[in-house]
């Protein structure tokens, strides 16, 4: 049977939405009724009662009118889309309407100081194009990546509530699922219509200005379909905040830091690898006084910059800020009082402001001119922390604060429909309207004492409430003193209550100017916050300024406080760094300070110790370090120059890889596969162990195969923490290596740690160290060395060299057994100045003298080495060689 009447309404309604819950309004409630009530109620423990609708009975749940945004947010949160309809009136009766959608990434009701991006992605034959937009502040960003680790790489910094995948992705479910893996957004479906070219091309022209794409340089059409499609979509669900999206913000790779997704997730930068925020950089360095300044500090952290310039006026204002303390403090201290202007903007913009939040944009730009005389008060003013309060516009600014102050009242009720929110002198039809209601409310507040007075009455009071509306209140014992013309309406225990023809008509009168002053101010009040709304960009300019100045001072706050100091930004390949600090670990640990020295000779380093001797620690270390003076942050050091990289790419033992399931190996070769692939000569790569999740021989040849391609096809900066210490022998044959290990000091069989990075490798392969350390009984440590030294007899590995300065790749060959290169460094020597490159064909004795090799080996062994020499190591990816060493190994073994 088909339901009729409301529950009929509520489920016809449901039909027009593809949201999963419907919020339906009933006079002073909002109501669930069947499937979603008993959904709503088992979420939100809200209590279920039975609608009796024509004969059948269904479940209902509701919540009074004004409390509906708490539940609505946490219903949002919880990933469902809840459509709300709305009651209005009509000539006969009411009827309702659906009048918002909201979903993840449009809730503006947020509470949580982060940014909640809604993001949209769209794929071509070319790569991704991306679009984000945070509803609650009016942030629009698009840009256009080449491949699917960047568009996932933009995803992890924006960290979006909610992903609108584009058409052409809906059937990828292996793409759909890597997006439900690497992030926590839910992902909508939205009419693929949003995503086409053209309508998507005219909707950011309307939105944004018809030069605004060829303003900011967006020239490509698969970030305009997804700028397009956010744009539909925010539209679509009804948030009404699309007048505060103002500015489109395009920005370019190139522009920023390439952080891979891994690499965020490795360097903790916001969150801990456990998934907390304690414990991360952001919230070790976060000492912003406002939620906006947290939310920049937050975006400068996960969106680190190339321009050494952008970076070099940072530093110059965190160095001013570091230096006078007290100017900062004043400064903070000013900025403690400041709102949240762009939220303030997005809810001007939806009609969600009330009187109070307009009074605190009022609040808000009062601040502005304060900070100015704060930072012009001071040596601040030789800072281009000047420029950056001179940025909005002051005077528009002022103007408005103005307004606003000459129109609201200085303690407005929270609901803007029932009057009091205007000052007198505002608007000459309201002081009238004003004066009216005052003098009649006057009347009323004389009544009392008037009518005791004249009839002598003692206990009479005037009172109003819902059912009686005004009337008058006389005590039982003086009831008989009542005139005539009072007319009793009710009787109570100990009085009786009374109205007059008069009070009546006053009390008409009161409730019509009650009413219509009440109109009457609604109507100012849209107009002001439509006028607030209408500079929804001047609100986001002082609130950017506010924030950067916020986010600046606790840069500075941070570096004071924590003896940092301003690094040196080197155009070059330079990474120095004296006496360094990890900036998370030395917060609660008493920290050994460690040197690193990278350049253009010295460009990769093999780092090696014992396990927990801070090898790891030490590597994130420089990771962080050049991180954070791209941010323009001062940094953990003495001193320190850091040569600007374009991205910083790292690989590290995850933990959460085996609880997703994965195999670690996997993982562990695509993370070094991407990084073999994106990684430049300009990047900075931090290898922790790589080949370990796989058996050793196989372990060194990847290892070694991997630093041989970094060394001298990609030339970025490394460092390589591995426990194959066999590979510390490279440095004596590829230029650009160089070995440093964590020193031990072993005493009594005791180790200490002494966290201190020195020059040169470690001289023992510390796993049979550690057994016996640990106490492994002496039979089985020996066993085990004698082992290890069999299996490393005359086996031996090609290792191919730099250029050496001579322009031709050279190949020298190490003996695993005697843990050396045949001939030492002369083989590559002798290469350089015969200008031959050689072959390999030279294999080494045990005595280690090098002779024609081809003579001793067998036709396999021959068939095997001519494979070797003709796969191009740059052209197989590392799990193919992987695959290939082992059928050689096999081989050899047969
Ligand atoms: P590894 O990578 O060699 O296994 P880690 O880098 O994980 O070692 O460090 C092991 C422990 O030593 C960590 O708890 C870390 O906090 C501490 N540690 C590392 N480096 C230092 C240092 N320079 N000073 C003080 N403690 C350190």
């Amino acid at each position: 049977m088909t339901a009729t009447g409301i529950v009929g309404e509520f489920l016809a309604l449901k039909e027009e939405t593809d949201a999963d819950i419907l919020a339906m309004q009933c006079g002073d409630f909002y109501e669930f009724f069947a499937d979603d009530a008993e959904l709503v109620a088992k979420e939100l423990d809200l209590k279920v009662s039975q609608k009796s609708s024509h004969g059948s009975s269904y479940p209902m749940a509701g919540v009074p009118l004004n409390d509906l945004t708490p539940y609505l947010k946490a219903l949002v949160e919880r990933g469902y889309r809840v459509a709300v309809a709305d009651q209005y009136e009509t000539e006969n009766g009411h009827a309702r309407e659906i009048t918002r959608v909201v979903t993840p990434g449009t809730l503006l009701e947020t509470t949580d100081a982060d940014a909640q991006y809604l993001a949209a992605l769209v794929r071509d034959s070319d790569g991704f194009g991306l679009a984000f937009a945070d509803i609650t502040t009016g942030r629009f960003l698009v840009t256009d990546v080449d491949d699917v680790a960047d568009a996932h790489a933009e995803l992890y910094r924006f960290a979006p509530a909610e992903i609108l995948p584009g058409p052409e992705l809906r059937g990828d479910d292996e793409f759909l699922a890597s997006l439900r893996d690497g992030t926590d957004a839910s992902l909508s479906l939205h009419e693929a219509e949003a995503f086409a070219p053209g309508r998507a091309r005219h909707r950011v022209r309307e939105q944004f200005g018809d030069e605004a794409l060829e303003s900011v340089g967006i020239d490509s059409e698969r970030a305009v379909r997804a700028a397009g499609a956010v744009l539909a979509y925010v539209d679509e669900t009804g948030a009404g905040v699309l007048q505060s999206m103002t500015r489109l913000q395009a920005y370019h790779a190139r522009d920023h830091l390439e952080l891979d997704a891994t690499t965020q997730r490795n360097l903790e930068l916001t969150e801990t690898m456990q998934g907390r925020r304690d414990g991360s950089l952001l919230d070790t360095l976060d000492h912003t006084v406002t939620s906006p300044g947290g939310r920049l500090l937050r975006e400068w952290l996960t969106r680190p910059r190339r321009d050494p310039d952008e970076l070099r006026r940072r530093q110059t204002c965190v160095s001013a800020l570091a230096s006078e303390a007290l100017a900062r403090e004043q400064v903070r201290d000013v900025l403690d009082g400041a709102y949240d202007l762009e939220r303030l903007a997005s809810r001007s913009a939806s009609g969600s402001a009330g009187a109070r939040e307009l009074l605190s944009v009022r609040d808000t730009f009062a601040i502005l001119p304060a900070l100015v005389d704060a930072i012009e008060g001071s040596r601040l003013v030789d800072s281009p922390l000047r420029d950056v309060v001179e940025r909005p516009d002051r005077e528009a600014a002022a103007a408005l604060h103005d307004e606003l102050d000459d129109a609201l009242a200085e303690e407005p009720p929270k609901t803007v429909t029932q009057g009091e929110l205007f000052k007198r002198g505002y608007d000459d039809e309201l002081d009238d309207l004003i004066e009216r209601h005052e003098s009649a409310k006057s009347w009323l507040d004389d009544l009392g004492p008037r009518e005791k007075r004249e009839h002598g009455i003692q206990h009479l009071q005037v009172d109003r409430n819902k059912t009686d509306g005004y009337y008058i209140q006389v005590g039982k014992s003086n009831t008989d003193r009542v005139p005539e013309h009072y007319r009793e309406i009710k009787t109570l225990k100990n009085s009786k209550r009374y109205v007059t023809d008069e009070l009546e008509e006053k009390e008409r009168d009161i409730l019509r100017l009650e009413e219509v002053r009440g109109d009457l101010e609604y109507e100012l009040f849209q107009d002001l916050r439509e006028r607030v709304a209408e500079q929804a960009e001047l609100l986001q300019d002082v609130g950017r300024t506010l924030a950067e100045v916020d986010t600046l001072a606790s840069l500075a706050t941070h570096a004071a406080g924590n003896d940092w100091v301003r690094p040196e930004l080197d155009e070059g390949d330079a990474l120095t760094i004296e006496a360094g600090r990890h900036p998370v670990v030395e917060q609660t640990t008493d920290f050994v300070p460690n040197d690193l020295r990278l350049d253009q000779r010295r460009g990769f380093l093999i780092v090696t110790g014992p396990n927990m001797s801070g090898k790891s620690t030490y590597m994130r270390q420089a990771a962080l370090i050049t991180l954070l003076a791209q941010v323009g942050s001062f940094v953990p050091a003495r001193s320190a120059t850091v040569g600007v990289v374009d991205g910083i790419y790292t690989r590290v033992g995850a933990l959460d890889e085996l609880a997703q399931g994965r195999s670690t190996f996997m993982v562990e070769m695509q993370e070094l596969s991407n990084i073999l692939h994106s990684a430049t000569e300009d990047s900075l790569v931090i290898l922790d162990e790589v080949g370990r999740g796989t058996a050793t021989y196989d372990g060194i040849s990847i290892a070694w195969a991997a630093t041989e391609y970094l060394h001298n096809e990609v030339r970025a900066k490394t460092l390589f923490a591995t426990h194959y210490h066999e590979l510390t022998s490279l440095a004596d044959h590829l230029p650009r290596v160089a070995n440093v290990h964590v020193a031990a000091d072993e005493r009594d069989g005791d180790v200490t740690f002494l966290r201190t990075v020195v020059d040169g490798p470690t001289d023992r392969s510390y796993g049979i160290h550690v057994a016996d350390l640990a106490g492994v009984p002496k039979p089985v440590v020996d066993r085990a060395t004698d082992v290890l030294g069999r299996l490393r007899d005359e086996k031996a590995i090609e290792a191919k060299g730099g250029d050496g300065g001579s322009g031709e790749p050279v190949q020298a060959v190490f003996d695993l057994g005697s843990g050396q290169f045949a001939g030492g460094s002369d083989t590559a020597d002798v290469t350089e100045t015969t200008g031959e490159r050689s072959n390999g064909t030279a294999a080494t004795t045990a005595n280690g003298h090098a002779e024609p090799a081809r003579a001793e080996l067998d036709a396999d062994t021959e068939a095997i080495l001519e494979e070797l020499r003709s796969t191009d190591v740059n052209e197989t990816s590392p799990i193919e060689l992987m695959a290939k060493v082992q059928q050689w190994k096999e081989r050899l073994d047969e």
